[in-house]
C-alpha cells in the first residue's frame, strides 16, 4: 500500500523524510547502541536531543533569551487548567475571547479559579467566524488575555493579534505553531499540544516570559506549575522522550526547508488551492467567513448528507483519508499541516472536480 495524503486534524502527517530518519535511527541512535525509546531521559545522548530541539524551536521561532521553552506532558487540555493556576495570581481576573470549542473549554476550566471575563465570543454563528475585539471591553488589570490563534475545528484563525498592553497575551497554538510567523515578544505565552506540527502526541510544548512564572495558586499540584519544570530544564520527572526525538527531526525539515515564514508561504499556497475551488465550485461551499479563514484547517460541505458521504467514502477510497468533518460541524474538514505537500491539495482538488462533474 502506497502512502495516503492524510488529512486528519491530528494526529496528523509527518514529513516522510522525518519518518524515514526516525526508522534509521530506530533500533541503534547514534554510537548510543540503543534505540531513543530505551534511552534514560539523563544520559548525555538524551540530554544532546533535548537541547538540541530547544535549540532549534527557538531559532525557527526566533524565540527571545527572556523565554522559557517546557517539554510537558498532560496534552493541550492540561494547558486549560495549568494557565489559570499559575497565572491567576494578582488580580485573580482573565479576558478569555472564546472563538471554537477548546477556547469554549479553556474558558470554562479557567471559571473555576478565579474571575474570567468573556471579551467575545463567536457562538451565535457556530464559530465560523473571528468576532472583532472592543478594547473598551478589556479588563486593564487582567492577568492575562486569552486566544486562540487558529480554531481547530471550525478553520478559522486571527489574522490579527488583539494590542493587550501590559496584558500578558497567553495563545493557545496547537494547530498554527510553525505554520504562521509570530513575533514571540508580543506574547505571555504559548502553548500547543505536538500532534498537529511539531511531531507524535504526548508532548506539549510551553513558552513562557520568565517574569510570568512565579507563585501559582495555592492548591496547584507540583506537575501543574510552571517554575516545577522551568527549574528543573524539563527533566523534574521523565519527559516524553521518543516525541521531543522526533520533534527535534520536524524542526531540522523545517529549518532546511527555510523556516517558519517560508513555510508560511507555502501554506498560503497550498490553502489558495483548496479555497480557490471552492469559491468557484457550484457543488462543494466553505462553511467559514472569508476574513477569517484558516490556512491550516479547511471545513467545506456539499449540498446533502448523501453527498457529503458519498464524496467522504470515494475520497478515501482514491488515497485521500480523514476527511471527514468534525462531529460538531458535520460535512468534510481537510486539515493541512505543514507535512501536507502542495500536491496534496492539487490532487484533492482534481478529485473534487472529477467528484463533482459525475454527481452534478
Ligand atoms: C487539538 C487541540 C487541543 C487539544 O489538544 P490535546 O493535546 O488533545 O489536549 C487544544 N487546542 C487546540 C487549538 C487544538 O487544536
Amino acid at each position: 500500500m502506497e502512502r495516503v495524503y492524510n488529512f486528519s486534524a491530528g494526529p496528523s502527517m509527518l514529513p516522510e523524510s522525518v519518518l524515514v530518519k526516525a526508522q534509521k535511527e530506530l533500533v541503534q541512535y547514534g554510537n548510543s547502541g540503543m534505540s531513543v525509546m530505551e534511552m534514560s531521559h539523563r544520559s548525555s545522548h538524551f540530554e544532546e536531543i533535548i537541547d538540541a530541539t530547544e535549540k532549534l524551536l527557538r531559532e525557527v521561532m526566533k524565540i527571545p533569551d527572556n523565554y522559557k521553552v517546557l517539554f510537558l506532558q498532560g496534552g493541550a487540555s492540561s494547558q486549560f487548567s495549568m494557565i489559570p493556576m499559575n497565572l491567576l495570581t494578582k488580580s485573580k481576573k482573565a479576558d478569555y475571547v472564546v472563538t471554537g470549542e477548546f477556547a469554549k473549554k479553556a474558558y470554562k476550566e479557567a471559571l473555576r479559579y478565579g474571575t474570567i471575563n468573556k471579551v467575545a465570543s463567536s457562538e451565535d454563528a457556530g464559530f465560523n467566524y473571528i468576532p472583532e475585539l472592543d478594547p473598551a471591553k478589556f479588563d486593564k488589570d487582567a492577568d492575562y488575555f486569552y486566544i486562540t490563534t487558529n480554531n481547530t475545528i471550525y478553520g478559522t484563525r486571527f489574522t490579527e493579534l488583539p494590542d493587550t498592553g501590559n496584558v500578558p497575551l497567553v495563545a493557545d497554538m496547537s494547530s498554527n505553531i510553525l505554520a504562521e510567523a509570530y513575533d514571540i515578544s508580543k506574547f505571555g505565552l504559548i502553548y500547543a499540544g505536538a500532534q498537529k506540527n511539531m511531531g507524535p502526541a504526548g508532548l506539549t510544548v510551553v513558552i513562557i516570559r520568565e517574569d510570568l512564572i512565579s507563585d501559582t495558586l495555592e492548591m496547584t499540584p507540583t506537575m501543574f506549575s510552571y517554575k516545577t519544570h522551568a527549574d528543573a530544564g524539563s527533566m523534574y520527572n521523565t519527559p516524553p522522550t521518543y516525541s521531543i526525538y522526533i520533534c527535534k527531526l520536524v524542526l531540522e525539515w523545517l529549518k532546511d526547508l527555510g523556516g517558519i515564514s517560508e513555510m508560511e508561504k507555502i501554506n498560503i499556497e497550498k490553502a489558495q488551492i483548496l479555497y480557490d475551488y471552492l469559491d468557484a465550485s457550484a457543488m462543494f461551499k466553505g462553511t467559514t467567513v472569508q476574513k477569517d479563514r484558516s490556512i491550516m484547517n479547511i471545513p467545506f460541505v456539499c449540498p446533502s448528507e448523501e453527498l457529503n458521504a458519498k464524496f467522504i467514502k470515494e475520497a478515501a477510497a482514491n488515497g485521500f483519508v480523514n476527511l471527514k468533518g468534525h462531529r460538531s460541524v458535520g460535512g468534510m474538514r481537510a486539515s493541512i499541516y505543514n507535512a501536507m505537500p502542495t500536491e496534496g491539495l492539487s490532487k484533492l482538488v482534481e478529485f473534487m472536480k472529477k467528484f463533482e462533474i459525475e454527481n452534478r
